[in-house]
């Protein structure tokens, strides 16, 4: 069974911007709790100054990288809502530095095909998710092959 929950806009707007402080604030734990361990420092703090420039470079104002666990469930999101794109913390020891790049360039060409809108949501919404539309933005912003489906959790 479904419950439909019928809220208000400001009442909905109010839950997001809620919603936005808690993500903000666990990210910002688990990046604080990880930092100080090179496993997981050296490759955060080079993914961070990678991402900045990246962001900068296509535009992307306001936008931020975050680090979660995500428990083996994805390697990394985009929330256009937020401007967040977030990359599983476990991921970092394991990934060679171009896998990292191409990662977050998966998720940044999310985040591309959502300013463009290159769906014509006329919101700016990334509704395709992994389509042609996607792909020709991941070969736009040389996106590695191998990340331009949906990012798939791998065992290394
Ligand atoms: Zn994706």
């Amino acid at each position: 069974m479904k419950t439909v929950i019928e809220i208000n806009e400001s009442e909905r707007d109010e839950r997001i911007g809620r919603i936005m402080a808690e993500c903000e604030a666990e990210e910002e734990q688990v990046y604080q709790d990880h930092i100080s361990n090179p496993i997981y420092g050296n490759p955060a703090k080079q993914l961070t100054e990678y991402a900045k420039l990246t962001f900068k470079r296509y535009a992307l104002k306001g936008w931020k990288l975050g680090f979660l666990k995500y428990e083996g469930t994805r390697n990394g999101n985009c929330n256009v809502q937020t401007k967040r794109i977030t990359i599983d913390i476990d991921v970092l020891p394991k990934f060679t530095k171009d896998r990292l790049s191409g990662l977050f360039l998966h998720e940044l060409a999310h985040a591309l095909c959502a300013k463009e809108d290159v769906n014509n949501t006329g919101k700016g919404y990334d509704r395709e998710k992994h389509g042609k539309d996607f792909r020709k933005m991941c070969r736009r912003i040389n996106v590695p092959k191998e990340f331009w489906t949906a990012t798939i959790v791998m065992d290394l």
